[in-house]
């Protein structure tokens, strides 16, 4: 087959109708965890000032360094499509202040961004995310409650071996040290690093821990680990955090070696990966990723306010879940019945009658640019409808419809001004 002339940009997909539904399921299921949490959606730009993430997400990053969509408008601003949500949010949260309404503030949002990666399965270079985030709460318990917030989510969407990994990477008060540790550390088996993680050490030390590399997992092994170098305040927070997770009865794992991609986290940082039973790094799949950032309000130009937040790819979960084999709302999306008609007074009849059963709630398919009965009623077998409504001009003189079972062939004849009663009877059959 030729290529056809336009195609969709490298590494972006169109999602179609059939696909629609995984995004509705999650976004039904994000929202209604939204509303009983008490959270606000929020919808920023897709646009930002290019050096809104360059601070809030951090120059050292691949973020920033190679993956942004960045571009300067006739006006002369530089701007940048969004490649995470965090940084946006707390943009808003300042600009429209709302540090001054009741804290914590919570706020949640669904929609694309962009980052210019290798494409590649499960990664596109506009992926949709969906994240919640509390504002201007210094309480371990909301890191918990993000963390549980997640974990019910993956839980209602019914995927299966979940798995939460926790770690603290602590604050400015105890990182700086650890940091110097750690440099030391990797400095004196430096020859032995991959090439990423060389850089890694005049970079950003703390993501040779990150690194999954081969050649690093033995260095990695014997690392200095962070927990043992928390200062007082962080050590408390987060076995506080663990407190809460074993109350609430939500089963993790202490990973040393987790300290997320992005600079701007403090204190408690996790991931929710699927992962078959056995143990091998290979075969797990990161979904949800998160942590506190009790530094980022400031940095961007507000006061002082602790926060805390995370995120999901929802490509990576459709993925998944197509794999898993979860159907989606099909039953419920089905349609069932379907309207046909013949001649001019029933078509404008079906009309309303189409109205009566859309405010019944009840799904009707019809074709009425059709006006063989035979088309329509061989549309009606192709999407599988249980019922066809025939109205024909007979009946709508006579304010008639007939009810055919599609299956058995069987006919009746109804009230046209009960027929919805009447099919509402029926579905629940
Ligand atoms: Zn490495
Ligand atoms: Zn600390």
């Amino acid at each position: 087959m030729r290529k056809p002339k336009f195609q969709c940009p490298t590494g972006m997909h169109d999602i179609l109708p059939e696909e629609q539904k995984y995004y509705k399921k999650i976004y039904d299921i994000v929202s209604d965890i939204a509303d009983f949490y008490g959270f606000g959606k929020i919808d920023t730009p897709i646009l930002e000032e290019t050096e809104l993430f360059s601070k809030g997400v951090g120059l050292a990053t691949d973020i920033v360094k190679k993956q942004m969509y960045s571009l300067k408008t006739k006006g002369g601003d530089f701007l940048s499509l969004r490649p995470e949500w965090t940084a946006p949010v707390v943009r808003a949260y300042i600009e429209n202040g709302m540090q001054n309404l009741p804290q914590p503030l919570k706020l949640w949002y669904f929609g694309p961004c962009y980052r210019y990666e290798r494409p590649q399965a499960n990664r596109y270079r506009q992926f949709w995310q969906f994240g919640f985030e509390v504002l201007g709460e210094k309480s371990p318990v909301i890191d918990a409650q993000i963390i549980q917030i997640f974990y019910n989510i993956l839980r209602e969407l019914k995927l299966k071996n979940l798995i939460v990994e926790v770690n603290s990477i602590g604050d400015s008060n105890c990182r700086p040290y650890y940091k110097k540790l750690l440099a030391n550390y990797f400095r004196t088996r430096e020859a032995s690093l991959c090439v990423d993680c060389k850089k890694r050490l005049r970079e950003n030390v703390l993501r040779i821990l990150d690194c999954k590399g081969e050649k690093c997992q033995p260095i990695k092994a014997e690392a200095p680990q962070i927990l043992d170098h928390l200062c007082e305040e962080c050590h408390l927070h987060f076995k506080e955090v663990l407190e809460f997770l074993d109350e609430i009865e939500i089963p993790y794992n202490l990973n040393p070696y987790l300290v997320r991609g992005l600079d701007y986290y403090t204190k408690t940082v996790f991931e929710i990966f699927s992962g078959s039973s056995e143990k091998k790094e290979s075969s797990r799949i990161a979904l949800a990723g998160g942590g506190r950032y009790d530094k980022l309000v400031k940095l961007l130009g507000g006061k002082e306010t602790s926060a805390c937040g995370a995120a999901i790819g929802i490509e990576r979960i459709i993925n998944l879940m197509k794999s898993q084999q979860i159907k989606q709302g099909d039953k419920e999306t089905e349609t069932q019945i379907f309207l046909a008609q013949l001649g001019g007074l029933s078509k404008r009849k079906s009309l309303k009658l189409l109205e009566d059963f859309r405010k019944a709630k009840i799904r009707v398919a019809e074709s009425f640019g059709r006006d063989s009965l035979k088309a329509q009623l061989s549309r009606a077998d192709k999407i599988g409808a249980r019922y066809a409504l025939i109205l024909g001009q007979k009946e709508s003189l006579e304010e008639m419809i007939i009810i055919r079972n599609m299956k058995s062939g069987k006919q009746e004849i109804v009230k046209l001004n009960r027929v919805v009663a009447e099919m509402r009877k029926k579905l629940k059959k």
